[in-house]
């Protein structure tokens, strides 16, 4: 299996293989890699490494629910050890589920239990997802297109916590603990000297950075890219990544943890020089461009969250959250809008029919990016004025289902496949 993990790594590295035909943030792929001696890397959702110490292992993530099993079954293939520490990069909840099976088995062997290590904001993480546990499911069921999709309300707190810096000796073997803020609040990067290795949690998941998904809570571009820099500054000869594979070599975990900075860095800039001009949100969305060579490179792919959304986390950041357009500060609600604007242009027929030529293309066939997204608005228009008409329902359908086609992101597929599915049913089944 190790050949697998590894041999595809560097397929991945050198773009013969694709990232969006083995999605980084996707289900669990199984086989175990064990990239140098006494460490073990679990590819899955999210991935899981293992050290092995003559005391213990120590275990960088521990995966989600639905694969805590599997997890624990590959590692005890590969080590007989009881769990020593665990340790949470950070609290979402796919990386810290796989605790209560260690657990289980260290209570039925007689084992020490387990300690788990986390940054001082993971617990407050965990209270707030107990809080908003309707909200959270609805937006997961929404941005991975999973109907039915639970969301816990019972989590494994951390046994100890840590505010800038921890040093955990287990077995001899140093875990140098760092915390920053970047795609959480809560984030922790272990830097392994012994092994050369940094975990690095979801600061680089092999995929343009998901510094911007629209439906969840603040994420910090530059303070993340600081983070990079400094493990950069390491050295490291492994980068082993909350999702995707495996880095391996100083020169390429180098280059993959500069370039991220790098792109993080210049939205940062280009975003924060425009609103010290004073530009409208609407002028910086479509004003900042990524750098078109870091956005080529294999591991910075926008098939998980895009540049144009973290665009918008660093306005709420640096900002507030009006965007500029004083219509919008107090807005009509937006079918009192819709209605009007139906009434004016000759009625939300006339919407519906302007969207679908929208999506027919020019010579080449396919339909520019503004008409796709003023597609999206008028489908949306013509339903907010007719919410009830079988006809515009299916417009709707069909307008989000092309844009959810043209997106690359698991976050824009996930809102348009959305938007499009309640106007299929809906048309199908009126009320
Ligand atoms: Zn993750």
């Amino acid at each position: 299996m190790t050949d697998d993990v590894l041999d595809t790594a560097d397929k991945l590295w050198r773009g013969e293989i694709d990232i969006a035909s083995i999605h980084p943030v996707g289900g669990y792929l199984g086989g175990l890699a064990e990239p140098c001696d006494g460490v073990a890397f679990v590819p899955s959702f999210a991935n899981v490494t293992a050290f092995s110490t003559p005391e213990g292992l120590v275990l960088v993530d521990t995966g989600s629910s639905f694969v805590a099993e599997a997890v624990h079954g590959e590692l005890r293939r590969w080590s007989e050890r009881r769990l020593h520490t665990a340790v949470y990069s950070h609290g979402h909840i796919d990386h810290v589920f796989g605790v209560p099976v260690w657990e289980a088995e260290s209570a039925s062997e007689g084992w020490p239990a387990p300690v788990v290590v986390a940054h001082e904001a993971l617990p407050a993480r965990f209270d707030r997802y107990i809080a908003t546990a309707g909200y959270n499911e609805v937006i997961n069921q929404r941005q991975f297109g999973v109907p039915g999709l639970r969301w816990p309300t019972e989590y494994r707190y951390p046994d100890t916590t840590y505010r800038s810096q921890l040093e955990l000796d287990v077995g001899g073997t140093d875990f140098r603990l760092h915390h920053a803020r970047g795609e959480t609040d809560d984030h922790t990067w272990t830097w392994v000297p012994d092994h050369k290795v940094v975990c690095c949690g979801d600061l680089f998941i092999w995929a343009s950075p998901n510094a911007g998904n629209p439906q969840k809570v603040q994420r910090y571009p530059k303070e993340w890219a600081a983070a990079l820099r400094e493990m950069a500054g390491l050295e490291p000869e492994l980068l082993l990544p909350g999702h995707g594979f495996p880095v391996v070599g100083t020169d390429r975990v180098r280059q993959a943890l500069t370039d991220t900075a790098m792109l993080l860095e210049d939205l940062v800039d280009q975003t924060v020089a425009l609103m010290n001009e004073g530009a409208r949100l609407d002028e910086i969305i479509h004003a900042v461009l990524p750098s078109p060579q870091l956005m080529e490179r294999p591991y910075l792919q926008p098939v998980y969250d895009e540049p144009e959304f973290v665009v918008r986390n660093i306005w709420r950041l640096y900002g507030g959250w009006w965007e500029g357009n004083p219509a919008a500060l107090k807005p009509a609600p937006e079918r009192a809008l819709a209605g009007e604007l139906a009434e004016l242009c000759g009625g939300p027929g006339v919407l519906a029919d302007r969207a679908l030529s929208l999506l027919v293309g020019g010579d080449d066939g396919a339909p520019s990016d503004t008409a796709l997204r003023l597609a999206g608005h008028l489908a949306e228009t013509a339903s907010l004025a007719a919410p009830h008409d079988p006809a515009i329902g299916r417009v709707r359908a069909t307008v989000f289902a092309a844009l959810a086609e043209h997106a690359t992101s698991t976050m824009a597929k996930g809102v348009f496949n959305w938007a499009s599915r309640e106007s299929a049913q809906r048309a199908e089944s009126p009320s």
